[in-house]
């Protein structure tokens, strides 16, 4: 396969360079393989990366600005584009940057699809067909804090459980916690003044109760027999530290509708309060994290009164009690893939049952995310890591399943 250079000038037009070979970040700064390297698939979105000059097999192009792709959702990224940054080349914002190059005149990704679901697919509104959609459902409830929420972020951030409220459709937000237990570096909804680049999402402010919540919960899983409705969302803080609140919503959601399943996307630190949302009826839970092994994941997470061994604590107990278990494994290129991680993933996973694991594409800048985690010493790459992960029998995917 004969691949060239994508790249872009300042103002982010795109061009060709089929002269040059571009060098990928693996951890390692190295070649692409043949095998790593799919067509852009639709929804793919290409972006510049001001003062970053890509870096070639013929040396660095310091008149040119890397090209990088954000990827849609059902893929998953395995490699970063390879660049040397100017002097005061800003820090770049949350998302996935993955490498990109020309194949016979085509731009192609470092990527693998992962997933595959109707409800994921990119998604159009004709003009104010999603104002409708939002004023029709807000109007049956308009007090309910929880819809007005997950229409701001239906609206400002295309969030795509937000709109399922509406839509009637798949896996619906149920947003609990305005608090964090956890001070991610790459935290979507809160981050510190001096990061640089502001949060994409709004945290939300208020606490819902449970009654709200239900309200939601009933209305959705009453219209889609084999719905989702999940707390623990991107505009949120961690759904755990709002356990009693959590717990009486799953009751009164279940007092009135047996369907569906009630899901719980968490950073699962306090196993206490896990028991007591399980006692409730919790069916599933989807734990985050960027690593198995505690020092990489304090460096990331910066964690407030718990540790790693909570976290491992919590999914063992989900899985003692029968409960869906799915990790949603921060991915990055060079941390993922590293031998030392490698290990202390099939450590944890010999003796852990989990049903699948979502294989997300960490979105923050590289520099930032190696500066705080550090360089790894032997990247397998990202493939051996997916290979690995279902070697063991362990599904891999990119949503949230309910079998
Ligand atoms: S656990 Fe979630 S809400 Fe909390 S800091 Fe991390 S990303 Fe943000």
């Amino acid at each position: 396969m004969i691949y060239g250079l994508a790249y872009c000038d300042r103002d982010g037009r795109i061009y060709f360079d089929e002269s040059r070979r571009p060098l990928a970040d693996g951890g390692i700064v190295r070649m692409p393989q043949a095998d790593e390297l799919i067509a852009a698939p639709s929804g793919s979105l290409a972006m510049v990366l001001p003062g970053c000059r890509p870096r070639t097999g013929s040396g660095t192009q310091r008149r040119r600005h890397t090209l990088a792709v954000a990827l849609p959702a059902g893929y998953t990224r395995l490699l970063l584009p390879a660049f040397e940054p100017d002097a005061d080349a800003p820090t770049l914002p949350l998302f996935g940057y993955t490498f990109a190059c020309v194949v016979d005149d085509a731009l192609h990704v470092a990527a693998m699809q992962t997933d595959e679901s109707d409800a994921w697919k990119p998604r159009t509104f004709a003009p104010g067909e999603l104002e409708k959609l939002l004023d029709r459902r807000i109007a049956l409830d308009p007090g309910n804090r929880v819809l007005r929420q997950v229409a701001l972020c239906s609206r400002e951030h295309g969030c795509f459980t937000a709109q399922n409220v509406f839509l009637e459709n798949g896996e619906a937000a149920l947003p609990v916690s305005p608090r964090c237990n956890a001070r991610c570096v790459g935290c979507i909804s809160e981050q510190e003044p001096e990061a640089g680049f502001p949060a994409p999402q709004t945290r939300v402010a208020f606490e819902t109760t449970a009654e709200e919540l239900a309200r939601v919960a009933v209305y959705h899983l009453e219209r889609v027999p084999n719905g989702i409705v999940s707390f623990g969302q991107g505009c949120e803080g961690e759904p755990l530290l709002r356990s009693v609140t959590m717990a009486r919503a799953i009751t009164l959601t279940r007092a009135v509708c047996s369907n569906g399943t009630i899901n719980l996307n968490t950073n699962a630190s306090v196993p206490k309060a896990l028991q007591r949302c399980i006692d409730a009826g919790l069916q599933a839970v989807r734990v985050s994290l960027n690593s198995f092994r505690p020092s990489v994941y304090a460096a990331y997470y910066r964690p407030l009164g718990y540790t790693l061994d909570d976290v491992f604590e919590s999914v063992r107990l989900a899985a003692a009690h029968g409960l869906r278990v799915s990790l949603n494994l921060l991915t990055h290129p060079g941390v993922t893939d590293d031998e030392p991680e490698l290990l202390a993933m099939h450590e944890f996973l010999r003796a852990t049952r989990i049903d699948m694991i979502q294989t997300r594409t960490l979105n923050i800048d590289p520099r930032w995310y190696f500066g705080v985690v550090g360089r790894p010493s032997k990247p397998r790459g990202m493939r051996a890591a997916i290979d690995a992960i279902q070697r063991l029998g362990v599904g891999v995917g990119n949503f949230t399943h309910t079998h």
